[in-house]
């Protein structure tokens, strides 16, 4: 998998060269390229901000020197696209105004990676990397079906462990880190006219100062999923949020049994493997109506045992 990040703060990302996505790199199992979007500037200020169009605080990220850096990552040639509604939600589709897309195809998908190895969620995420929009009316070349544009912002959906899952089969991820008070909102929207598949996602009901976070959050949470990535793939089998009925995993212990005074629940130590899977069921079934009562709204009953439902 090739990782390309654009920030304007590209030494954020040295960090990615330790631990095991440091040793995944190593490997060859993903190559991270961090890039400067201030090297595709032509001024002498390397500026890459201007006052929002209708005033108010704050600076908005140019769409010019974005374009410029993202054709040259995705490999497109610059074409005008007057016929991009600037104001379509991009989970929406089409985002081309006035019919020049018929068919909303954007989301419709066939799993790829068939001879990939299967992740954790595969079962649930049924409809992997999605084929790219055909690019509108127009000769442009059409975008890599293996690449995905995501930009980080905090008003847009949430990024899951599905969608984790979903992009750890993409070939070619972009990330744009927005800083100020974000990018042009027509960037994101050019690119999916012009076929690419385009996301942004919020890691959290916050805000924070720039992408850069978010982005090596998405980062981290995409690339454990890679075939390799970790020592043990059984370790990212049972977790908390995976799997077709996900729920919060039950609590974890180690060594000594007994630690100033406390001692872990018998069962655990019984031998009995039935008892302990049975016992830890129950308690992340417990937790997550607790804790999280809408992933417990969302669990398929029909997929649940008996002995679940009593929990
Ligand atoms: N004006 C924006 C708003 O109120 O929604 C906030 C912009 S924020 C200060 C600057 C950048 O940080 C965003 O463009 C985005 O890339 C990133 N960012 C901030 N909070 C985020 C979050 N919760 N999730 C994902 N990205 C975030």
């Amino acid at each position: 998998m090739l990782i390309d990040i654009v920030s304007v703060f590209p030494e954020y990302f040295s960090v990615l060269d330790l631990s095991l996505l440091g040793k995944a790199q190593s490997k060859g199992l993903v190559e991270v390229r961090a890039h400067n979007l201030r090297d595709w500037t032509h001024d002498v200020h390397h500026s890459v901000d201007d006052t929002p169009v209708g005033g108010g605080a704050g600076m908005v990220m140019k769409p010019a020197v974005w374009a410029e850096c993202l054709d040259e990552l995705l490999g497109l040639e610059p074409v005008d696209m007057p016929q991009v509604d600037p104001t379509a939600e991009l989970w929406d589709e089409p985002v081309v105004s006035d019919g020049a897309i018929d068919e909303a195809t954007i989301d419709e998908g066939t799993a790829k990676g068939a001879d990939d190895a299967a992740r954790p969620d595969d079962a649930v995420v049924s409809e992997s990397v999605s084929e790219p929009a055909p690019a509108a009316e127009s000769a442009a070349p059409a975008a890599d079906s293996d690449t995905v544009l995501i930009f980080p912002n905090p008003s847009a959906p949430l990024f899951t462990q599905r969608d984790a899952t979903q992009l750890s089969h993409a070939g070619h991820l972009v990330f744009g880190c927005g800083r100020y008070e974000g990018y042009d909102a027509r960037v994101p929207r050019y690119y999916k006219a012009r076929g690419v598949d385009v996301r942004e996602y919020s890691i959290g009901d916050y805000v924070l100062n720039g992408g850069e976070v978010a982005v090596s959050v998405m980062l981290e949470a995409i690339t454990r999923l890679l075939p390799g990535f970790m020592g043990n793939p059984d370790s990212i089998v049972e977790e908390s949020y995976t799997g077709s009925n996900a729920l919060l995993e039950h609590l974890q212990y180690t060594r000594p049994t007994t630690w100033r005074g406390i001692s872990v629940p018998e069962v655990l130590t019984s031998g009995d493997h039935g008892k302990v899977d049975r016992y830890r069921r129950d308690q992340a079934l417990a937790r997550t109506a607790d804790i999280r009562p809408d992933l417990i709204e969302k669990l398929d009953c029909t997929a649940l045992s008996k002995a679940d439902r009593k929990t």
